[in-house]
This record gives structure tokens, C-alpha cells and sequence, in this order.
């Protein structure tokens, strides 16, 4: 390993996520370190991986029994060198500083690469949704921004949701600001339409993958049309991918939550899809209920002891792993290439592990790192940004269409970076370079 790698490391022990996600670009950008000393000599890259400001905080709530629940919060402020933080809140019993420190980290790069004006931040808390009632989840959010209330803002901080945090949530933390700071700005993306949202915005994460995929399949003179796709997770990003992925023409037939996964073989049609957003958006039920329904499915109980997941193994064209991170190892890998998919492209954040990455790249399968693929949310929560400061509100179409532009931006902008320092073709060096590049000059500009 390098000194400056160890360096970081020994300065944030115990944080294996952030470690991960650390090593990763590091291994893309040195190339781009080593040709420009200058960076080097502003210690641009460590000063990236230290966060400008986190902050942590006590969330004290009282649950429907009338007992009092004590969670963590947090937000990671990690760079503003081109515009205010923004990133997400995510809620999950798994959320660590690490957990958090590699979200925002993955952030800066990815936010870069949308073109806007953003910095990275990332937030959230330990809090478990899972099995609250509605009325103690609007307890939660309302004591969570309580705290948090005090360092955003519509120019300083801008949170979203995650895992975990949708619309619903972004309104109750939405009232809670503004009785805090009695304004109404546009703090929060991901808003109602109605309330200074924009529209497209819950669709944006999963169409924007999607685009991508189409990007990178153009590329090779290919298409979706026909393409049998493996996606993993339920939420917001996996259901708009498929409904994308159906209305190209492709044929989606897995998807899953916490417990398990179904495998559809005569495909998961849009209809399929509102008894699936019904299902996680509303009734909040286990994916389980698919195969009840649908005949055509099968359900598989997730195996937490198993060295692979066989959701990975099914005969496939493309992969999109739309769950959380480290879902995807080695062995699920080799599975992948098996099964005869040839692109892979990120729903969720660091999804595949590093390992992983390598085997898939190896076995010639075409992979596109998630800071790239999945930055249609933020993109389009970037444009709500726009929208909100200007007071004008753009069309569906209008939207949709910037979304489409902004990911074959982000698609050009990986080739040609990695074209600059000979990797052509490969789009997790080209999204880190990219990325990266945008951040240091502007960082160096700014000075010490
Ligand atoms: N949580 C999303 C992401 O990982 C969206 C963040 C945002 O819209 O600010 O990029």
C-alpha cells in the first residue's frame, strides 16, 4: 500500500466503508496525481478524504407505546470546493460514520461529474423504519431535523433522501425546517410537486441508470431492446429502473428486498411494476407477496450464511445491482459472467466489491461504477436546486430531457478521461478522473 494511502488510513481506524471507498479511486487517480505535482503539493487528494465538518447528534424521540428512543444522527459536510454540500439522508440500522464518510465521499466525485454546482455531503441515522408506524416516523424526522435544522440550508447543505428516507420523510423533515426557521426555501430536494419539488425527481435515480446503460450499449453499436436484465432491491431506484428498462423494450425478471428475491421468468412488466410499487410504497410488504401473486415467479429466502447470492447466477444480458453497498462479491461475479452478462451498471453505491470489479473487468463484462451511472437522482435534485432559486418550473418533458443530457454527458466525460491517461474504454477510471479533476482545480484555485 502507499504512505498516503496508509497515512488516511491510520488517520480514520476502524472504518472499513470509507476504506474501501478511499482505495478505490486512489488506485484510478494516481496516474493523475503522479503527472501533476501540483496536486500533490496541495495534498489535494488526502484533504479530499477529510471531511470539511461532521457533525453528530443526539435524536431523542418517544415511540407509539409512549417510550422514549434514543438514535444517532449525523451529516458528514465532506467538500464544497464547487458548490453547497448535497447528498443524501439515509436511515438504517447500518449507519456508521464510516458507512457515511464513504457515502459522501463517493459523493464529491459524483456530483462533480453531473456538471452542477455541488459539493458532497451525505447524512443520516441508525434509526430502523422497518416496522414504524406512521406516526413514529414523523416523530423521528421531526426530532432528527430539529437538530440537523441548524447547519443546512438552501446555500450551505442541501439534503435528500437515501435508503430508507423518500417522499414521505422528506415532508415531515420538510414542515419541521421551516416551523424551525419560519422559511420556506428549498433546503430539502425531493419534495412533493406541489410543494417545490420537481418533477421527474423520483424517477430520475432509476431512469438515469438506465440512460446510461443505453449510453454504453450505443457505444457498441447495441441496444436494450430484447435484453434480459438481473436487478436487485425494491426501492425507489430498482422500481424505475425496470419501469425504463420495460418501456426499451428490455425484460427484467429479478428484484428483492432484505428477506429475499424473486426470479420472474416471463419478465416484470409495468404491470407488475405498480403491483410491486404498491406493495413497497404503500402497504410496505415483503417482495415475498410477488410470487403469490404472479405465478410465473419464484421466491428465494435470502441466505445470510451462503458465499454468494443466486439472484447473480440467473442467465442474463445485463446486471443492475440497485440494493446498498457490498452486495456483489467475487463469487457473484464469476456467477455473472457464467450466466452470460457482459454490462453491469450501479444502481446503489458500491454495490460491487472491489475484488469483484476486477474479476468482472477481466471477464470482459462492461462496468460502470455508480458515481457515474446513478447520478441522475442528484442531477435532478440539482435541478430542483435551479428551479427553486429561480422561482420557474420546467415540464416532465423538459425535465426528462435534461436528465437524458446530463447522463450522456456524464457517459462522454468517463470515456474521454480515460482516454487522457490511456485506460479507454474503462468508466471507473474515467468517472474518478473526471470527478476528481473538477474538484482539485477548483480546490487549488481557492487556495489553502
Ligand atoms: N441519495 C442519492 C445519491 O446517492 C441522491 C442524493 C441527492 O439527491 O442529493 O446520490
Amino acid at each position: 500500500m502507499s504512505n498516503l494511502l496508509k497515512s488516511i488510513f491510520d488517520r480514520n481506524p476502524n472504518e472499513p466503508e470509507f476504506h474501501q471507498a478511499v482505495d478505490e479511486v486512489y488506485e484510478t487517480v494516481e496516474a493523475v496525481l503522479k503527472k501533476n505535482p501540483k496536486y500533490q503539493k496541495a495534498k489535494l487528494f488526502e484533504r479530499m478524504t477529510e471531511p470539511e465538518r461532521l457533525i453528530s447528534f443526539r435524536v431523542t424521540w418517544v415511540d407509539d407505546k409512549g417510550e422514549v428512543q434514543i438514535n444517532k444522527g449525523y451529516r458528514v459536510q465532506m467538500n464544497s470546493a464547487i458548490g453547497p454540500y448535497k447528498g443524501g439522508l439515509r436511515f438504517h440500522p447500518t449507519v456508521t460514520p464510516s458507512v457515511l464518510k464513504f457515502l459522501a465521499f463517493e459523493q464529491i466525485f459524483k456530483n462533480a461529474l453531473t456538471g452542477l454546482p455541488m459539493g458532497g455531503g451525505k447524512g443520516g441515522s441508525d434509526f430502523d423504519p422497518k416496522g414504524k408506524s406512521d406516526a413514529e416516523i414523523m416523530r423521528f424526522c421531526q426530532a432528527f431535523m430539529t437538530e440537523l435544522s441548524r447547519h443546512i440550508g438552501h446555500r450551505l447543505d442541501v439534503p435528500a433522501g437515501d435508503i430508507g428516507v423518500g417522499g414521505r420523510e422528506i415532508g415531515y423533515m420538510f414542515g419541521q425546517y421551516k416551523k424551525i426557521q419560519n422559511e420556506f426555501t428549498g433546503v430539502l430536494t425531493g419534495k412533493g410537486q406541489g410543494w417545490g419539488g420537481s418533477l421527474i425527481r423520483p424517477e430520475a435515480t432509476g431512469y438515469g441508470l438506465v440512460y446510461f446503460a443505453q449510453n454504453m450499449l450505443a457505444e457498441q453499436n447495441d441496444s436494450l431492446k430484447g435484453k434480459v436484465c438481473l436487478i436487485s432491491g425494491s426501492g425507489n431506484v430498482a422500481q424505475y429502473a425496470m419501469k425504463k428498462l420495460c418501456i426499451l423494450g428490455a425484460k427484467p425478471v429479478t428484484c428483492s428486498d432484505s428477506s429475499g428475491y424473486i426470479y420472474d421468468e416471463d419478465g416484470i412488466t409495468q404491470e407488475k411494476i405498480e403491483f410491486i410499487m404498491k406493495l413497497k410504497n404503500e402497504k410496505r410488504g415483503r417482495i415475498s407477496e410477488y410470487a403469490k401473486k404472479f405465478k410465473s415467479a419464484k421466491y428465494f429466502d435470502t441466505d445470510r450464511k451462503a458465499d454468494h447470492n443466486p439472484l447473480w447466477a440467473h442467465k442474463a444480458d445485463c446486471a443492475f445491482p440497485c440494493a446498498t453497498q457490498n452486495e456483489i462479491n467475487k463469487k457473484d461475479a464469476a456467477n455473472l459472467i457464467k450466466a452470460g452478462v457482459k454490462l453491469l451498471a450501479e444502481g446503489a453505491n458500491m454495490p460491487t466489491m472491489s475484488d469483484a470489479i476486477v474479476e468482472l473487468m477481466k471477464g470482459g463484462v462492461n462496468y460502470a461504477p455508480g458515481k457515474a451511472s446513478n447520478a441522475g437522482g442528484v442531477g435532478t435534485s440539482g435541478l430542483e436546486m435551479v428551479q427553486n432559486y429561480s422561482g420557474i418550473y420546467w415540464t416532465r418533458e423538459e425535465v426528462d430531457s435534461k436528465l437524458k443530457e446530463i447522463m450522456k454527458e456524464i457517459h462522454d466525460s468517463c470515456l474521454k478521461a480515460a482516454k487522457e491517461y490511456g485506460m479507454e474504454g474503462n468508466y471507473q477510471a474515467g468517472a474518478n478522473i473526471a470527478g476528481f479533476v473538477k474538484v482539485a482545480d477548483a480546490m487549488l484555485a481557492q487556495g489553502i
